[in-house]
């Protein structure tokens, strides 16, 4: 049984005009209550009414839907409730089921982006660690010149080291700790730059 053959088994018409307030007559007429009728020119059975003026008809939905000028499926929720037979409880029920278990998939998928984020964070900051420390232990210091002639050339791994290890230092202390990389990454993500917090590629920005 549907929902509303449900309605229909279990309400009857006089029953609807008594719960709104509206006069019943032992004869099965009364003013109409949708056109505000002022002789009995509307009609009733138990399951049905009928108006003779305003041509309004039907069941106990239609005439709950023709008082309150409301939709067929808000009339099946009003004498649901107004009555309180508890048909859509189930219904409801479900609902509320499906958004609670859609906002706890929301929150799984950010709780493991997060971690996921955190994984490359740590990573990157080891690399770029490691990388300072191996810079500094290749570094030769440059010959000192003494004066005559043309100065020495720079050590090449010198000139490396002098150009990358204040930019990793730069980028290590701009992402002191997950939260600020994450700013960070999410900033020239939408400048549409390289993800993960600007990678401090080649020589950097200097
Ligand atoms: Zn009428």
């Amino acid at each position: 049984m549907s929902t509303a053959e449900e309605v229909k088994a279990r309400i009857t018409v006089p029953e609807v005009l008594l719960r709104y307030g509206l006069p019943t007559s032992s004869r099965g007429r009364i003013p109409c209550p949708i056109h505000q009728g002022e002789d009995p020119n509307f009609a009733y059975t138990d399951g049905r009414f009928h108006c003779f003026v305003c041509g309004a008809g039907g069941s106990v939905i239609d005439l709950v839907m023709g008082l309150f000028g409301i939709t067929y499926p808000q009339a099946l929720v009003r004498l649901d409730e107004d009555f309180g037979l508890g048909l859509m409880r189930g219904q409801r029920d479900e609902r509320t089921r499906r958004k609670a278990a859609e906002v706890a998939q929301k929150r799984a998928q950010e709780r493991r982006r997060r971690e996921d984020g955190k994984k490359v964070y740590q990573s990157l900051t080891a690399a770029f660690c490691a990388e300072i420390r191996g810079l500094r232990l290749g570094e030769e210091r440059p010959s000192q010149w003494n004066g005559e002639g043309e100065p020495p050339a720079l050590p090449a791994s010198w000139v490396e080291a002098a150009h990358r290890i204040p930019y990793l230092e730069y980028w290590l202390e701009e992402n002191s700790n997950f939260e600020r990389w994450e700013a960070n990454s999410h900033r020239s993500h939408s400048n549409s730059q390289l993800h993960s917090g600007g990678l401090p590629g080649g020589d950097g920005p200097l």
